[in-house]
């Protein structure tokens, strides 16, 4: 049983980031580390309610077992607890650094109190498995004979991937980039999840047999037929297709860039590889616009700072969040609310409402962002638009990154040569059980989501693989 006072006994103590001017001299990761002790004290917190929200759909997407390893850290049993937590997780320590925490957002002590500090905790369960040795590979005991072609290596196709070597499948991830690892390799900067992390886990893959094939374009350097005629199944993780884009006078400034060139690149430097100075995007010394009010938008104003922009500067097209909960995502829903990011405290100064009308410049370079001040209101079909409330803006930038989300596929070699047609929201079609309705060809994460988070690409690829194993058994 949980101890019946330690919600009461103890407050709620978040993991402390490193000091601004500190971190922004580096990329390393934001946070310092938590000793176990205080850690112990957290997992206290927990009440081992009898309805675990935090557990549920609505909490946690992979339905982690979040009572269970509580109770086992609070009696320091880190070990029990880390088994617990890969029975449902395969990568642990990367929700742990980077998930938005649904969970914490459904947990019941959020009701009256702050809510248990369930992600530090996961984050901490999976650094002391590295640290101990515990995290070793499992290879399968017996090798089914079966071959499945994994296309796309973020995490629903790592996920998936694994799972399926597991049941004893000879399985191979083909990427089309470089290097392993999707978004979290590329999207992701290092100073919220170091490389080092997602290289750690590619070494235990490999222990177990997946095999890696990078530079590999499915559709274009390897024609659908041959995957298909050399594999009995295939998974399509192929993540969210292109990025959204501005269609207003002057994007073809140079200087306007797309957040994932932006991302990209910098974490490409970071590896240590040449990039050409004149396809270099840097923000040193210039002020940068970054469109897009999310959390790749934060992501980029950290970026930009970190490159050491004179000013970084965020723009919204929807109106500034409450700073409470909004009553539509009462608990235990992910509440729509106002949220700082890191990079908010490092500098970046937000704007909401504002519609970007156009860019200006001279000799082929933006010099000047025009955009004008809206409001949403319900459309005569119902949907959302935005009207212009007549103040207008005009801003000095030599940089815009945008920020604006993906839009899926429209169609292109593989899904052309497999005969899939996206949905209209570019999404690759799949039924609930991750099939396609070409036999044998399955989807997951954001491929047939949408744009979604790192934990739901786990949950996918997990489910994936399951469908994929029943789907073999049966033939
Ligand atoms: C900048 C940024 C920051 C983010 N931060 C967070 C965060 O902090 N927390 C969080 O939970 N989520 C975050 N997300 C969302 C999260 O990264 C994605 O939801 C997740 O990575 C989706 O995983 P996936 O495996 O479906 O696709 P991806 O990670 O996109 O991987 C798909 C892979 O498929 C490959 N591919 C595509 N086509 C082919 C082909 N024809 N042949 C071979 N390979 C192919 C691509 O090269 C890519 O490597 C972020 C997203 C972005 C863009
Ligand atoms: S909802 Fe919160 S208090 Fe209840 S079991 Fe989950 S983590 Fe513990």
């Amino acid at each position: 049983m949980a101890d019946p006072t330690g919600f009461l006994r103890l407050q709620r103590e978040d993991p402390p980031r490193r000091p601004v001017a500190e971190r922004l001299r580096d990329w390393n990761e934001l946070y310092q580390i938590t000793p176990d002790a205080t850690l112990v004290g957290q997992a206290t917190r927990c009440m081992d309610c009898g309805v675990p929200f935090c557990q549920s759909d609505t909490g946690c997407p992979v339905h982690n077992v979040i009572p269970d390893w509580n109770d086992l850290v609070r009696g320091s049993h880190w070990q029990e607890a880390l088994t617990a937590l890969h029975a449902t997780n395969n990568f642990p320590e990367m929700t742990g650094r980077l998930c938005p925490a649904p969970c914490e957002s459904a947990c019941v002590l959020g009701l009256v109190d702050r809510p248990v500090s369930i992600r530090q905790i996961e984050e901490r369960i999976a650094e002391r498995g590295f640290a101990e040795g515990w995290i070793e590979p499992r290879p399968p005991t017996r090798e089914t004979g079966r071959r499945v072609a994994v296309i796309g290596s973020g995490p629903a196709g790592l996920a998936a991937a694994q799972q399926l070597r597991r049941l004893g499948h000879a399985v191979t991830v083909f990427e089309a980039s470089d290097r392993v690892g999707g978004l979290l390799r590329y999207g992701i900067p290092e100073f919220k999840m170091e490389k080092r992390i997602v290289d750690r886990r590619l070494v235990q893959l490999e222990a177990e047999g997946v095999v890696f094939r990078t530079g590999v374009r499915v559709g274009v350097d390897l024609p659908v037929a041959e995957l298909r005629a050399s594999f009995d199944a295939l998974l399509l993780a192929i993540g969210g297709g292109r990025p959204r884009d501005l269609d207003v006078p002057g994007r073809e400034l140079a200087g306007i860039h797309f957040a994932m060139d932006f991302l990209t690149q910098q974490n490409r430097l970071l590896h240590g590889d040449a990039v050409a100075a004149e396809d270099r995007i840097t923000a040193e010394g210039r002020r940068v616009v970054v469109l897009g009010g999310g959390d790749t938008g934060s992501d980029c104003v950290g970026t930009a700072l970190r490159q050491g922009a004179r000013e970084v500067m965020q723009f919204e097209l929807l109106p500034r969040p409450s700073e409470e909960r909004d009553p539509s995502t009462p608990w235990p829903f992910y509440p729509m609310q106002l949220r700082s990011s890191h990079a908010h405290e490092e500098g970046g100064l937000r704007e909401w409402s504002v519609s970007t009308t156009a860019f200006s410049g001279d000799a082929g370079r933006v010099e000047r962002l025009h955009a004008v001040r809206v409001a949403p209101e319900p459309g005569p079909d119902g949907r959302l638009r935005f009207v212009e409330l007549g103040e207008t803006m005009d801003i000095e930038t030599q940089i815009v990154v945008l920020a604006l989300g993906f839009v899926g596929f429209a169609g292109g070699p593989l899904l052309d040569g497999l005969g899939l047609r996206p949905d209209g929201r570019g999404r690759v079609v799949a039924d609930a059980g991750h099939r396609t309705a070409v036999d044998g060809v399955f989807a997951a994460g954001d491929a047939q989501r949408g744009p979604s988070l790192i934990v739901w690409a786990i949950r996918e690829g997990r489910d994936a693989a399951a469908a994929i194993d029943d789907w073999l058994s049966a033939r």
